[in-house]
């Protein structure tokens, strides 16, 4: 069945730029967030990724209008979902908030639809176990901002199937993305090796091997990252990155303890770029 409408569910940081690429494909794009005010907010960051890619010429006039006009808002989760092909959940990283909204996703959308979690952490097998058809359900994690970065990590949960993977690809292609496939495990790929090296990074500059300005020019100059570990770490949140590494030493193990040097710096309340002072001074 061709795919022509995607329902995107939370339009806070990542629903609105999954929506902005639903849109840019060419897909009826259906907002959903539970009030007004949250898919107004949703519906003006979308506008403005529109408004700034006409200013660059990458859009015409004609382009943009066309684009707004694929998308309808929505605060009632059964209208959003009703006419949709693919639904994709961008709701905050909580397991029981999920488990319901999937549970009252299935209720509502036509039978033939595949659902899909942005989820950073959470297993997409515990939310398809709340779904009668746990077939329909895997992962698109994409990552922040949706229309700058290209690549969507696919992942695929235990029951998945692979006419659930094929949409999801197909969806991802579309949107002009690249997708690897991953088999639901924490961190998927990209988390878990950010989080290994922006630990080891903090090991580092608590041994002393170097300083926090050369460990990042060693990596920007030497291995081509395009920022340091703790330029990163900064934009991140440190508090952020020391609760994904609890994570994945709680399920992956020793390997993933977090460095003593990240603690004290959460700790002291260093959390990055958003509050001015992390690695670094802002
Ligand atoms: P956010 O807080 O910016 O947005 C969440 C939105 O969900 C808000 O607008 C909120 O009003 C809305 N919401 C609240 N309850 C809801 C419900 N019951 N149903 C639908 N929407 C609801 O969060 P975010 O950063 O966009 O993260 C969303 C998801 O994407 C999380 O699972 C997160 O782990 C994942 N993720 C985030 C990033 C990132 O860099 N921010 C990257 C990849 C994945």
């Amino acid at each position: 069945m061709p795919i022509k409408t995607i329902a995107v569910l939370g339009a806070g940081t990542m629903g609105h730029g999954i929506a902005h690429a639903a849109m840019t494909a060419g897909y009826d794009t259906v907002l959903y967030d539970v009030s007004q005010a949250a898919v107004d907010k949703g519906k003006s960051a979308i506008d403005a990724v529109i408004s700034k890619s006409v200013q660059l010429g990458k859009a015409t006039e004609e382009d943009a209008a066309a684009m707004r006009g694929r998308l309808t808002v929505s605060t009632v989760v059964a209208d959003a979902v009703t006419n949709a092909d693919v639904v994709i959940e961008a709701a905050p990283e909580k397991i029981d908030l999920k488990l319901q909204l999937f549970k009252a996703v299935e209720a509502a959308a036509p039978a033939h639809a595949v659902f899909a979690s942005n989820t950073s952490a959470l297993s997409i097998t515990e939310m398809a176990a709340v779904l009668a058809n746990p077939g329909r359900m895997g992962g698109m994690h994409f990552f922040n901002p949706v229309h700058r970065m290209k690549l969507i990590e696919v992942v695929k949960a235990l029951e998945t199937t692979p006419e659930t993977i094929a949409v999801m690809e197909e969806v991802s292609a579309k949107m002009g993305k690249e997708t690897v496939l991953v088999k639901e495990s924490p961190g998927f790929v990209t988390s878990r090796i950010n989080a290994m090296i922006g630990n080891e990074a903090f090991y580092m500059l608590q041994e002393g091997v170097a300083s926090a300005r050369d460990i990042d020019k060693a990596l920007k100059l030497g291995l081509n990252h395009p920022m340091g570990p703790f330029e990163l770490v900064d934009l991140v949140g440190l508090d952020t990155r020391l609760s994904i590494l609890q994570y994945l030493h709680r399920t992956l193990g020793e390997k993933f303890r977090p460095s003593p040097l990240l603690e004290q710096h959460v700790a002291e309340g260093r959390l990055g770029r958003k509050v001015g002072r992390g690695v670094y001074d802002y």
